[in-house]
């Protein structure tokens, strides 16, 4: 039999395309995805669907390959699938897949966390940042007796209820940051100020200073696009919460691990009190963790009256690929290579777009354009940059196979996988895009 006549006999199915996919999807799954910006709104069109990824590569099932610069939202730092992640979870998987009872690897996890982030005295895990976030804040009421919180506009902390009021991310791609299904009664207990403006939260401290329970933020805000604190004013919002007993929580579930061992606030040099994580200590698999000083965390169940548990925290085969991670990154200085990554990046890029109303912004391995004039310092700047303009250099780029987040308000991030060969090779291509603007 020849090879055409086999294929029109076969009894397979043809295998299935991105467009069939998706169709199936819009069918069985709210708008065809399991978490909004996927669905690519921000920037119109369908989503190609995985077939799979490895280094920097993305390959979708209808054989197109890209150049990937989200790296599954941030976890996959060292590019996809690296071997010694795939090892540790596969080794682990032969010993059982979740046990409920507890594991030496939780004891290393948590070792490693407090000795990474040194303002983390005791820790503990969660299967989502969303999970850590949301018992961090439960975590920050119970232990100072409040219930006010502040946040800021932009600042994503994932879904979690009192703190989808002016979020980043997904929402505010969908023109949404305040959600549907939240009771007013709580929203009003959040109070949202603008970033890199101390005097704003200098007021609310002033108004309601004794009913504040903590102040939580991304040192680094990544989800609105990318954006730097001001010289002096991470200090200006400890200095703030210290006077007036409110917790600072730095939610560093995107910059943890990622822009240094211990996170942004060992750049900046602050020492908040509860720290959230996620992403890459999870090497690619569920994780968060929220953790910090011994007296506040001790007041978590069993020892203390705040409840937080979870079945199948400190999974295993999550751990095994966190620690993988980890110790890999360790081995190789990834964080000085991320760094020289992101250099090279940055010099290209902006010399892509000088002469052009564009702002390029960037820390470490994180970066982000603006199609507007800079400097973007906080939600209200990055609002200005012409989405429009975003969208149609998004689908440029797709389409010469490099895939950048679809949406304006994400970062694009780094991995070790990304040599710098591929990154000139890159800057080429943008250059030829950004020219057209
Ligand atoms: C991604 C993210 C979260 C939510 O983590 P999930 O694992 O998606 O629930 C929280 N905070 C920040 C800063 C994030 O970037």
């Amino acid at each position: 039999m020849s090879d055409l006549q086999r294929s029109a006999f076969s009894l397979q199915p043809a295998a299935p395309t991105s467009h069939s996919l998706w169709n199936r999807a819009l069918h069985r799954i709210p708008g065809g995805v399991n978490s909004p910006v996927r669905a690519f709104r921000g920037v119109g069109g369908e989503p190609f669907f995985v077939n799979k990824a490895q280094g920097c590569t993305i390959t979708d099932v209808d054989g197109r390959e890209y150049i990937d610069f989200v790296g599954t939202w941030g976890p996959a730092i060292l590019g996809h699938a690296p071997q010694v992640v795939i090892d540790a979870v596969t080794e682990t998987a032969k010993y059982g897949t979740s046990f409920g009872i507890p594991n030496a690897l939780e004891v290393k996890m948590a070792e490693i966390i407090c000795r990474m982030v040194p303002s983390v005295e005791k820790v503990r895990m969660t299967n989502s940042g969303t999970e850590a976030v949301m018992s961090a804040i439960r975590l920050a009421r119970g232990a100072t007796g409040r219930e006010r919180i502040v946040k800021f506009e932009g600042c994503y902390h994932g879904h979690v209820d009192s703190l989808l009021v002016k979020a980043g991310s997904g929402a505010l791609t969908l023109g949404q940051p305040d959600s549907a299904g939240i009771p007013a009664s709580l929203a009003a207990l959040t109070t949202t100020v603008s970033f890199n403006d101390l005097e704003a939260l200098k007021a609310v401290f002033s108004e309601s200073g004794q009913e504040i329970a903590c102040v939580i933020l991304e040192p680094v805000p990544a989800n609105a696009g990318l954006y730097l604190p001001e010289p002096g004013y991470l200090e200006g919002i400890r200095r703030l919460c210290s006077d007036h007993g409110a917790l600072l929580i730095f939610d560093e579930v995107m910059t943890g691990f990622r822009l240094d061992p211990g996170g942004a606030q060992e750049i900046y040099g602050i020492t908040p009190d509860l720290t959230t994580l996620g992403k890459v200590i999870g090497g690619g698999l569920p994780v968060g963790a929220f953790g910090g000083r011994a007296d506040i965390m001790d007041q978590l169940a069993p020892l203390g009256p705040v409840y937080q548990a979870g079945t199948l925290s400190g999974n295993p085969l999550a751990l095994a690929a966190g620690l993988a991670q980890l110790k890999e990154m360790e081995r190789i200085n990834g964080w000085a290579l991320l760094e020289s990554l992101g250099a090279q990046m940055e010099e290209s890029i902006k010399d892509a777009i000088k002469e052009k109303p564009l702002t390029f912004q960037r820390i470490g391995s994180m970066f982000c354009l603006y199609f507007c004039e800079g400097p973007i310092r906080n939600l209200e700047d990055a609002k200005r940059s012409d989405t429009a303009a975003f969208a149609r250099y998004f689908h440029a780029a797709l389409a010469q196979g490099i895939y950048f987040a679809p949406s304006q308000y994400e970062a694009g991030f780094l991995s070790t996988a990304h040599t710098s060969e591929t990154l000139e090779r890159i800057a080429q291509i943008m250059t030829q895009i950004i020219a057209k603007y």
